[in-house]
């Protein structure tokens, strides 16, 4: 298994923000998830699973602790006719693929989404009107306080949106199940490459990003809308910056730190509290030591 030891993982993250992590390891299947969990019990280092780490931002003092970076478990397979099951480190723009390709329907939304099986599952990812709560039979778990694997029926995973109760302190992802429809295979791919030529007209593709910073605070008046209103598009901390294209997407202009992005989430969220009384909360997870101050953008 490969494991890299005092290693920066910017590259490992979308938004390429952060410093570095005293060791990165790279599981293939699940036991040896187990075989690291265990070392890890014994010597009581912190740890932190890692997918695609796209909807993450990492402090520039990184992470004193091992990242089980999850997206070498890349086993997919209809496993009974219309189930899908993935490991967890599959992306989902391959899994849609995948799943279209061999007439299974259901994931055409997903394909936009840089994130993985497990990540998805945690943050219950959605677009174009569809989320993972909607498609999944079951999630397969590691739960580090019963110390077993448990698996997850979609109702024990209560989905809600950008959130489940698989908690990534406790919880690791190891699989997950899909129930999807058959259509023919050249249908769906259509409906998956229109989903995908969509993204790229509205998404700041070009730049680091990590999707959408903030949750939608209410289905009809999405974060985008709001701070678009609130004249966020455009604005700057640093080298980070908020998108031209969407404005609920921060980039990294080159070299950002997690400081700069910080302040600059905190500007957005001010201006739209300032124009609509709405308070904004980020869709974003962290990893890593961040100041009191800069924790209130969670808070
Ligand atoms: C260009 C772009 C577009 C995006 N569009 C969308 C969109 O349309 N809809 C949407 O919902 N999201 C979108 N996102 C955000 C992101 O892709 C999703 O939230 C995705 O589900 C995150 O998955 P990940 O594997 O990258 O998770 P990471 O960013 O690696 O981690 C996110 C959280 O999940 C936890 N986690 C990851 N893997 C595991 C695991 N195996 N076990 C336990 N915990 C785990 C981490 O610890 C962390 O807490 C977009 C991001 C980008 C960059």
């Amino acid at each position: 298994m490969e494991e890299l030891l005092n290693t920066s993982i910017a590259r490992y993250t979308t938004l390429k923000v952060g410093g570095s992590v005293s060791r990165l390891v790279h599981p293939t299947c699940t036991d040896e998830v187990l075989e690291i969990l265990e070392k890890l019990r014994k010597s009581g280092e912190p740890w932190f699973a890692l997918g695609g780490g796209s909807n993450l931002l990492v402090s520039s003092s990184g992470f004193d602790g091992t990242v089980i970076r999850m997206t070498q478990m890349q086993h997919m397979e209809q496993v009974e006719p219309g189930i899908l099951e993935a490991d967890a480190g599959v992306r989902l723009p391959h899994l849609a693929k995948y799943a279209g390709s061999i007439g299974l329907s259901g994931l055409e939304f997903a394909v936009g989404i840089p994130g993985t099986v497990g990540g998805a599952a945690v943050m219950n990812a959605g677009a174009h009107g569809s989320a993972m709560s909607e498609i999944t039979e079951s999630v397969t778990i590691f739960d580090t306080k019963a110390w077993k694997v448990v698996t997850l029926s979609n109702k024990d995973v209560q989905f809600e949106y950008r959130r489940s109760a698989i908690d990534p302190d406790v919880h690791i992802v190891l699989s997950s199940r899909y129930r999807l429809s058959s259509d023919a295979a050249e249908t769906i791919l259509a409906r998956t490459q229109h989903n995908e030529e969509y993204r790229f007209k509205t998404q700041p593709l070009g730049w680091p990003n990590a999707g959408s910073t903030f949750k939608n605070p209410e289905p009809t008046r999405g974060a985008g809308m709001l701070l678009d209103q609130a004249g966020a598009k455009e604005m700057r901390r640093g080298n980070a910056g908020v998108s031209a294209v969407h404005a609920n997407f921060v980039i990294n202009l080159g070299g950002a730190t997690s400081e700069d992005i910080t302040s600059l989430l905190r500007e957005m969220q001010e201006k739209v509290h300032e124009k609509f009384d709405i308070r904004l909360h980020p869709e974003w997870k962290r990893l890593g030591k961040f100041t009191d101050e800069e924790l209130k953008v969670w808070s």
